[in-house]
This record gives C-alpha cells, sequence and structure tokens, in this order.
C-alpha cells in the first residue's frame, strides 16, 4: 500500500483509542494517517 499525498511506503499500526484497538496505516514519509473506517466515511 502507497500513500495518496507522497507516494510513500506505509506500514500497518495499530493505535488505542477510547472506543479500543484500532488498524491503521501509516506513511514512513510524511506521516500520514488512513484509517480504513475513515477513508469509507469520506466515501
Ligand atoms: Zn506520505
Amino acid at each position: 500500500m502507497t500513500c495518496r499525498k507522497c507516494g510513500g511506503l506505509m506500514y500497518k499500526e495499530v493505535i488505542y483509542t477510547q472506543q479500543g484497538s484500532l488498524l491503521v496505516f501509516r506513511c514512513i514519509h510524511c506521516g500520514e494517517i488512513i484509517d480504513p473506517l475513515i477513508v469509507t466515511n469520506r466515501r
């Protein structure tokens, strides 16, 4: 998976929120975080 902003490589990361753990993708170049749920909501 590549970053939409800069085309950089993204890796999976688990973040912890009040709702529980959440799997997201983080860009190693610009730090962009893509949450699969957020991506769905934007459409
Ligand atoms: Zn990026």
